[in-house]
């Protein structure tokens, strides 16, 4: 772990939420400013369902970034619903640092009305505009900039490119900045147990994403039955949990060539996560309507 020495410059470290509209590009600014690939990213509109931790550390400090689900205006199901309160919640009680991420458009009054409600105040603010290399006119956005800074007046306003790295590197420092003096929250270890694990479930959600269309990945729900480390190699047992018996069907495949290539999609994204061997079992079950049942979602970790 890294200590507070210097007694004159205290630790710095909080947390940060990182708060949007889905596809504005949280995960992808999550991973930019961690350098390291920790939260499933898809073209797909909210494939973030967790609330991530992700650890900054750095001398002197640790910021630990919370990726939230979108911000939803309303929530059209028991899923939708949790993520939205998983969001706020965030928000609310955990974070010391909002970051606002949203492309660089013009604002409608109506957003800018309905974030200035849901923005909790009294804490610091950023605004990171992004996709800032898709975004050709200064003019254009200097008064994105100046709607934004009137409506919700953010500490600081960035415009980015996290995909392209421009810009990162300024937010990050602009973070580190508003960090409150604390003692570092988590030790350099106290945190990978669980992060294998959860990532090695995003993973396999994150390749069904890339096999499966329409409804079936996002009625997938992953969960560990064991994962057990040897020197060099892990061996995990999951189960795929959908909802209905033909989505089964599909996630197998004829002749189980689907889960087949799941698995080893998967089992190859998490040994490059993990950076050793692993062997991988997928089974596959239904659990009916898992997405509207509050048990369900409170046991694969979707509800606070
Ligand atoms: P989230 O829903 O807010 O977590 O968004 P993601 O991080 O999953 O990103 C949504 C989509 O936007 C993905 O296809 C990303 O590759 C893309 N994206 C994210 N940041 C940028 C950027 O800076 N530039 C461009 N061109 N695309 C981006
Ligand atoms: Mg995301």
């Amino acid at each position: 772990m890294t200590e507070a020495s210097a007694a004159e410059t205290p630790f710095k470290s909080g947390f940060v939420a990182l708060l949007g509209r889905p596809n504005a590009g949280k995960s992808t600014l999550i991973n930019a400013l961690l350098g390291r690939k920790l939260s499933i990213i898809s073209a797909k509109p909210q494939t973030t369902r967790h609330k991530v931790l992700g650890l900054l550390n750095g001398k002197g400090f640790q910021a630990c970034l919370l990726d939230t689900p979108g911000w939803l205006d309303k929530a059209k199901d028991a899923l939708q619903g949790a993520l939205l309160l998983s969001a706020r919640i965030a928000a609310r009680d955990d974070a010391d640092i909002l970051v606002l991420v949203a492309e660089p458009h013009m604002p409608p009054p109506a957003e800018l009305e309905s974030l200035r409600r849901l923005l909790p105040p009294g804490k610091p603010l950023l605004l990171a505009l992004n996709k800032i290399d898709l975004f050709t006119d200064p003019a254009l956005l200097e008064s994105v900039k100046a709607a934004y800074a009137a409506a919700l007046s953010p500490v600081g306003i960035h415009a980015i490119s996290a995909l392209m790295m421009q810009g990162v590197a300024e937010l990050q420092a602009a973070i580190v900045g508003l960090l409150p003096p604390s003692p570092a929250y988590y030790g350099a270890e106290s945190l990978s147990d669980r992060w294998e694990r959860f990532f090695a479930c995003e993973l396999v959600r994150e390749a069904a994403f890339g096999l499966y269309r329409e409804e079936v990945p996002h009625a997938c729900a992953v969960e560990i039955d064991e994962f057990k480390d040897a020197p060099g190699r892990s061996t995990i047992r999951a189960i795929v949990y959908v909802e209905t018996p033909g989505q089964k069907g599909i996630v197998i495949g004829p002749g189980g060539r689907t889960v087949r290539e799941l698995t080893e999609r998967s089992r190859q994204a998490i040994a490059g996560f993990l950076g050793r061997k692993v062997e991988l079992e997928l089974k596959v079950k239904v659990r009916s309507g898992w997405r509207k049942d509050p048990s369900a979602l409170k046991a694969f970790g979707y509800s606070p």
